[in-house]
């Protein structure tokens, strides 16, 4: 077996698909969706979701659709239906045939709802929102009956038509199912199907003046398209009871609905509503800014889809809630950039280094292998010459005993380059080091070295003047804390990291001038970076994908 290779056995779902395999519930098929409503960009949650949902059609030689549950037009709009289109198939996710809509069965519903009137299951209340919460009443105790709830068919059905004709206001009257006002289940207690909302919608127009819950159109939905087996998460258990009432009341083809627990990651807040508010209130740039936990914001980050569909196998599909630790999915991140980057010099916090014994206007051509774990990733030349860069950092002018840079007196290897000696530095009157001098061992070139020196140390290094100037962008977490939104005196925002955005210069070897957006590769020693779309002819734009290592884990002293 692979070494990191992904263990599975049959998790809950896939034991509930292969028993109905076995019984040929529903003739051999496996049909699953996934349902956002589009009011928002897709987060790290509904990647787990979608990798769920299609990942089981895919196992089972299913099908699934991607739907719009967009029962809602106040909060709807198309830039989200169009991000959410394109978050799926980033994923590598194909769904069945066009999209669907909820809108596109309003039609079917609303006979749907009249069938209900009909045959005495739903009735038209006056009451007020605040008047109907206020009968619904407590778990513990029975309901109140409504006034209305007793109305004849024909009023009903009247009233109902005129509903939808737009001839009352708002918030006047509304559909409600006639279930059990009793029930300890709150959604069994007459829940509301229909209300009205005179609002545009993107696809209907202004067709519609009523809008079903998304209770009543979730399951009717699921059954009109043939879906199996309808996975939602958690919350939804207690919804449960009413999703198969509605489809066994209509006497229509019954789908089952599956609850797994949620991903919750931490460090993350991940509700769309949440997310929504970072956005109009500037504490981000935007839905794919690369410190949002959205499938956007990963992909601008660097994030591939392999690493988010091995991180969404890694937590598994469980009954129980629990908290994923964030450092998994960078994990994830990092053994897939492992694989697929090529290795760069890149230098971002650099220091002048003068080779004093390398002929002034002499360029030797190194030869670069592109990614030591890649056989077939081929090699490049990087210029080498009297006057580079290196990482701050990779020089002290007092070490502690067991350094292995560069420090007086001390020899490290260029990588893929030769040794080099340091024999004296310069600083300014601050004290701040401006300049290092060394000088080269000619017999010492990586390759063909006959030197016969050993050394512990191999930094990195970029060549003055054909380095390429950067701009890079230096990520940390965005929150400080681990459950941001676990506080009840305080709210999320409060816990936002005011450092987690750092700009800096850099220089990075030349090859990397032709990169573009969307390029990926690893810093040596540094980290994994990708291209940024913000770059342009005259300046590329990197973000810090991932660390090398985990260093927050380690700051946290874990
Ligand atoms: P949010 O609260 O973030 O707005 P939502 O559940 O309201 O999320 P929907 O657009 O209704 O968002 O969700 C589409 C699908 O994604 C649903 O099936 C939902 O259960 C699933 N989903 C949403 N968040 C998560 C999560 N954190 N983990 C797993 N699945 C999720
Ligand atoms: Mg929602």
């Amino acid at each position: 077996m692979e070494k990191n290779e992904v263990l599975e056995s049959l998790n809950f779902i896939e034991e509930i698909i292969e028993d109905d395999l076995k019984t040929d519930k529903y003739d051999g098929r496996v049909y699953t969706r996934f349902p956002p409503e589009p009011n928002g960009y897709l987060h790290i949650g509904h990647a787990k979701s979608i990798c769920v949902n299609f990942g089981l059609a895919q196992k089972y030689k299913g099908k699934t659709n991607l739907r719009f549950d967009d029962t809602n037009p106040t909060k709807e709009d198309v830039e989200y239906v169009e991000s959410i289109k394109k978050d799926v198939e980033w994923l590598g996710f194909e769904w069945e045939e066009e999209e669907r809509y909820a809108s596109d069965y309003f039609d079917q519903l609303y006979d749907y709802a009249v069938q209900l009137i009909k045959e005495g299951h739903a009735y038209i209340d006056d009451s007020s929102q605040e008047e109907i919460s206020r009968m619904k009443g407590v778990p513990t105790e029975p309901g109140e009956l409504s006034p209305y709830r007793d109305r004849s068919v024909e009023e009903n059905l009247d009233l109902f038509e005129r509903m939808r004709k737009g001839e009352f206001e708002e918030g006047t009257r509304v559909l409600r199912a006639k279930i059990d006002m009793s029930s300890p289940n709150m959604h069994m207690r007459d829940p509301i199907l229909y209300r009205i909302l005179n609002s545009h919608h993107d696809r209907t127009g202004d067709k519609w003046c009523i809008y079903p819950m998304y209770d009543f159109a979730h399951g009717i939905s699921d059954s009109i398209e043939g879906i199996t087996h309808s996975i939602c998460t958690l919350e939804f258990e207690v919804h449960r009871p009413l999703y198969e009432w509605l489809n066994k009341t209509l006497r229509i083809y019954e789908p089952i609905q599956i609850e797994m627990a949620r991903l919750n990651l931490s460090y993350t807040i991940m509700s769309k509503r949440r997310l929504l508010r970072l956005v109009e209130e500037n504490h981000v740039n935007g839905w794919d800014d690369p410190r949002m936990p959205t499938i956007s914001g990963m992909r601008r980050r660097g994030y591939t889809p392999a690493a988010i569909r091995n991180f969404a196998k890694r937590v598994g599909v469980a009954r129980r809630e629990a908290v994923t630790d964030v450092a998994l999915l960078e994990f994830s991140v990092r053994e897939d950039l492992n694989k697929i980057t090529p290795r760069v010099m890149g230098v971002l916090d650099p220091v002048k280094l003068v080779i004093t014994n390398y002929p002034e206007g002499q360029v030797e051509e190194m030869t670069a292998i592109n990614n030591p774990s890649d056989p077939e990733g081929g090699s490049r030349t990087m210029p080498f010459s009297r006057e580079l860069y290196i990482e701050r950092g990779d020089f002290m002018e007092d070490p502690p005993r067991k350094y292995f840079r560069l420090s007086p007196g001390k020899m490290v290897r260029l990588k893929n380059a030769y040794i080099i000696e340091c024999t004296d530095f310069v600083k300014d009157e601050t004290g701040k080091v401006t300049e290092i001098h060394a000088t080269y061992n000619p017999d010492s070139k990586s390759g063909e070295d006959t030197s016969g020196l050993k050394v512990k140390g191999t930094i990195h290094w970029v060549s003055i003047p054909h380095a390429e100037k950067v701009e890079v962008r230096l990520y940390d977490r965005l929150f400080l804390d681990e459950f941001p939104n676990g506080h009840k005196d305080k709210e999320y925002i409060e816990f936002l990291n005011p450092d987690s955005l750092k700009v800096i210069e850099a220089y990075v070897e030349p090859s990397l001038k032709t990169a573009k957006a969307g390029d990926k590769v690893q810093f040596m020693r540094k980290g994994y970076y990708c291209v940024d779309p913000d770059s342009t002819e005259e300046k590329l734009v990197f973000n810090q994908t991932v660390t090398l290592r985990d260093n927050w884990s380690k700051k946290q002293g874990k």
